[in-house]
């Protein structure tokens, strides 16, 4: 399986992290199927956006990409996705690219135009057949001021020289670069070989990046099938809008680390079907974290109850298995909780305990302690720490000890006011901070 990765010369938004989330459950689930199963999800770290930023801040294109890499690694881990077994780098694979675009040549479907190769479209009888384009479709498409040495308006870059201090390498056909959809190609090629099972990414690549890594593709491999199943996520949108930076209407990934616990990010990305449109709010996010607090409520409760490794639940990996029904599977948890706090006896409760435990572990999610879970806050929150609340619970449990009953409730309104509720249970007082989610800035 290969997943078109992101390009690093930002902080990713949370429509980049929807596919990231969606495929790594899909990762999750082949793993549970087949014995073997290879993953590779590219970060493309040569690009014209890297370029800008780059010059814009006087900086090479490397410690450019080599910082948003990182930054994609960390706020991706905070999502509680599996690394995929491979992580090609485009720069690292440029001679292969080489030869893919010597392949084309060779075979009569790329040309040569003023230091540039361009993938001759109208070579190619199939072209379109993924987005079901035609001919018709693909001229109109195409940009008013059609680049002079195009043979076709439809005809896309497969190397452009480099000038001054864009960055570039040597090649056949002067100093330059490669164009984006050339990189997975050649990535696949080298790493999975010709024909893969299956193709992810978002909706939006499915033209031109997904028809174009087709024709490079199929095209260099005298005509052998390139992926047997495609697999495209829908757009996220805020009030029926897709996110986009143009629009200013979209959230990085770390801002909204800095207000809500990974998994409440992870559960709403999950909470729709991967391939329909997903609208991104601060109620859509209140209403995970409602959803895992009442989980790890009924964790809490059940503290006591010993559990063990069992199968991950069959209704779940049945969800799964149907066109990755994600809210399905988030349903069967939610099943498993209900029955969890009706059952009677230890037994029944050990049982649907672990259940529930191995299925929100094969979902990425119930990855905290429930006492952890209800003690997060937000970075810029500016409450009480850990230390003063337990300084406060411990002192109004010395006040209802000595049965001063006044400055016990005079202690629980100081923490209600700070966001803190208390629980006095038959083990003892717990606390945890209010939950709603604030995303207003
Ligand atoms: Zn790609």
């Amino acid at each position: 399986m290969y997943a078109c990765g992101p390009t690093v010369y930002n902080f990713i938004h949370i429509g980049n992290a929807r596919p990231i989330v969606v495929f790594d459950m899909l990762y999750r689930l082949l793993k549970h199927t087949y014995e073997n199963v290879v993953y590779a999800r590219n970060i493309t770290d040569i690009d014209d956006k890297i370029n800008a930023t780059a010059s814009s801040l006087g900086e090479t294109i490397s410690d450019v990409s080599g910082r948003y890499t990182d930054a994609f690694h960390e706020d991706i881990a905070s999502l509680h996705t599996l690394m995929p077994d491979i992580e090609p780098f485009a720069t690292n694979h440029i001679s292969e690219m080489h030869s893919m675009i010597q392949s084309l040549l060779d075979k009569d479907h790329a040309y040569v135009a003023d230091g540039h190769v361009l993938f001759n479209v109208p070579s190619m009888k199939e072209y379109g057949s993924l987005s079901g384009r035609n001919r018709e479709d693909l001229i109109a498409g195409a940009r008013v001021d059609v680049a002079p040495y195009k043979r076709d308006p439809a005809d896309f870059v497969l190397w452009k020289p480099s000038t001054g201090d864009q960055p570039g390498w040597d090649s056949p056909w002067g100093f330059g670069r490669p164009g984006w959809h050339l990189e997975c190609s050649a990535m696949i090629e080298t790493h999975l070989g010709e024909t893969i099972d299956i193709h992810a990414g978002g909706q939006d690549l499915i033209f031109p990046h997904h028809e174009n890594e087709i024709a490079q593709s199929v095209c260099s491999h005298g005509g052998k099938e390139f992926c047997r199943y495609w697999v495209h996520n829908g757009y996220i949108t805020t009030r029926g809008e897709k996110m986009s930076k143009s629009v200013g209407n979209f959230f990085t990934l770390r801002e909204l680390l800095d207000i809500a616990p990974g998994e409440v990010i992870r559960f709403a990305l999950l909470s729709g079907h991967y391939r329909k449109p997903l609208d991104w709010s601060v109620d859509a996010l209140n209403q995970s974290r409602a959803s895992l607090d009442r989980i790890y409520q009924s964790l809490q409760i059940h503290c006591d109850i010993q559990f063990t490794d069992v199968d991950v639940p069959i209704g779940l990996i049945e969800a799964l298995e149907d066109d990755l029904n994600t809210p399905m599977a988030l349903a069967v948890l939610h099943g498993l909780v209900s029955e969890l706090n009706n059952a009677s006896n230890d037994n029944d409760k050990r049982r649907l305990k672990s259940e529930l435990l191995a299925g929100g572990k094969f979902l990425g999610l119930l990855t905290t302690d429930p006492d952890g879970w209800f003690k997060w806050q937000p970075k810029a929150a500016s409450g009480l720490d850990e230390q003063e609340i337990e300084r406060l619970v411990n002192l109004r449990i010395e006040a209802r000890k000595n049965k001063d009953f006044a400055e016990s409730d005079r202690i629980r309104d100081e923490l209600s006011n700070a966001g803190i509720q208390l629980e006095d249970g038959a083990n003892g007082t717990t606390w945890h901070r209010a939950s709603v989610i604030d995303m207003e800035t």
